[in-house]
């Protein structure tokens, strides 16, 4: 009598847990989605902010971050196609509006919002952003 109710209450429970994981599984697929998506993109440009090119998927621009307490520094040194690597299409700081070298790259901060969204300001090219300051 115990084993066939211990049976019973066995297969309800699991019944319920199924209804339940197919009700919540349907009901928020986009909200796990959105939040296992927060953490992936470090650095998102869809246009160079050098030379203007507009990247595909996979086109990154090259950065160089430099990890301090309250914010990160980044040196921004390109898109594939100005940074020498598929190209070398001329580059303009959007600062000073000057031609920057091939070895010269933007300067920016780096840092996490409060909403966990990570903000870039850029501050200049290495020319006018170290020349500001001295
Ligand atoms: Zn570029
Ligand atoms: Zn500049």
């Amino acid at each position: 009598m115990d084993t066939i109710l211990t049976l019973t209450l066995v297969l309800i429970f699991s019944i319920v847990t199924m209804l339940l994981y197919l009700y919540f599984s349907r009901k928020n697929p986009g909200e796990n989605q959105s939040i296992t998506v927060t953490e992936k993109p470090l650095l998102e440009f869809t246009t160079c902010l050098l030379c203007g090119s507009h990247l595909q998927k996979g086109e990154k621009m090259k950065t160089d971050v430099y990890r301090g307490n309250n914010y990160s520094v980044v040196h921004i040194t390109g898109c594939p196609w100005c940074n020498g690597n598929r190209g070398n299409r001329s580059r303009q700081c959007p600062q000073c509006k000057k031609e920057l070298p091939m070895d010269g790259y933007l300067v920016g901060k780096m840092w996490k919002k409060d909403n966990g969204k990570i903000h870039v300001q850029v501050s200049g090219c290495v020319l006018c952003t170290y020349g500001k300051q001295r």
